[in-house]
């Protein structure tokens, strides 16, 4: 009897400890990851390194993560959420649709002591600092958009005729993300900044959202061609599938044959991206590093789900202001293109 009771008081225990940690019944850490949206270019690859990281170079799970698809809808995202902290798992990887609404969440997940580590939608600071175990990880956009414009300024000295009306104002399209995202704000501002700042005057003759969207990038382009007929001189574009959908545009117009050139920039370096560097259609863009992103958004809810302190040596990343990790671009252009990982 005794014997049975000391058996029974050490399975109780077991199961206290491994509720205490949440591993999942496999023993193994869980972690729960939204994405606003699978059908995103860039996003994809963000998402495939996070699945591939949570296996070892035996191919063996090292944690379980399940990794779901917010369809571009903040309450299907609260859903998702929801349902991962009822589910008890150990670290949640959030890849929002509205950035804004981040409280909400971290508030539920501090209440469920459910760590939580951002991705690519920055929170507001103030959300961020509601709680200790919330951190970031991204890439500070100003920089994309400073490499856009020094793509810009490159081309607009070696080449003249650029200034097709000759008055020395480069006169620009503008083709943005979503409003409100951060990356799509500071590339739009900074591209500009960078231009005026190298003493070039701008004009811009029009600017629209295009959602991230190639097709949506082509239908504005397309708008903008009509109404600004033969007085766009340069196209900047806040990702490659919007350029993307640009250049489709501009095909059609007539552009990308005999001397017929718009230069036009992008940024994300995606696969199709580079493809459009190398046929000379893209002119050049900045690499978005969604490998380091998706190895520094695992590695950080690995670590947090382990109940462990992310630290520069264990993450593999600084750590700015105890919760910020932040990937660098790379501006490129056919001349180094090779440099992209692929
Ligand atoms: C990327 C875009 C992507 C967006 C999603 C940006 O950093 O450059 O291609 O659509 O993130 O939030
Ligand atoms: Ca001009």
């Amino acid at each position: 009897m005794k014997k049975l009771i000391s058996i029974l008081l050490v399975l109780v225990m077991l199961v206290c400890i491994c509720a205490a940690c949440s591993t999942a019944a496999n023993g193994k850490p869980s972690i729960g990851c939204t994405i606003y949206k699978f059908d995103d270019t860039f996003m994809t690859s963000v998402r495939n390194t996070i699945a591939a990281e949570a296996k070892d170079a035996s191919g063996n799970e090292i944690a379980t993560v399940d990794i779901v698809d917010c369809q571009n809808s903040q309450p299907t995202c609260n859903d998702k959420i929801d349902m991962f902290i009822t589910k008890k798992v150990s670290a949640l990887a959030i890849n929002m649709v509205d950035r804004t609404a981040s409280g909400v969440i971290i508030d539920k997940a501090k209440a469920a002591k459910t760590p939580i580590v951002f991705f690519n939608r920055e929170p507001l600071a103030e959300d961020m600092a509601k709680w200790d175990k919330v951190y970031y990880v991204g890439a500070h956009a100003e920089e994309s958009g400073v490499m856009e414009g020094q793509m810009l300024i490159d081309y607009w000295k070696a080449n003249p005729t650029m200034d097709t009306n000759k008055d020395g104002v480069m006169q620009y399209v503008l083709i943005k993300g979503e409003p409100g995202h951060q990356d799509s704000e500071a590339r739009a501002k900074y591209s500009v900044e960078t231009i005026e700042k190298a003493g070039i005057k701008t004009e811009q003759l029009a600017v629209d959202f295009a959602n991230w969207d190639r097709v949506k990038g082509q239908e504005k382009m397309a708008a903008f061609l009509t109404s600004n007929s033969g007085k766009i001189e340069a196209v900047i574009a806040c990702n490659d599938d919007m350029a993307l959908g640009a250049i489709e545009a501009l095909k059609a117009a007539g552009y990308f044959t005999a001397d017929k050139f718009m230069p036009v920039v992008g940024v994300d370096a995606t696969a199709p991206g580079l493809a459009a560097i190398k046929e000379g259609t893209l002119l050049g863009t900045a690499y978005n590093d969604g490998i380091n992103q998706g190895k520094a958004t695992f590695k950080l809810a690995y670590l947090l789900a382990k109940g462990e302190k992310p630290t520069k040596e264990n993450v593999g990343y600084d750590i700015v202001d105890g919760k910020y990790v932040w990937v660098p671009y790379k501006g490129i252009t056919k001349a180094n293109m090779s440099e992209v990982p692929q």
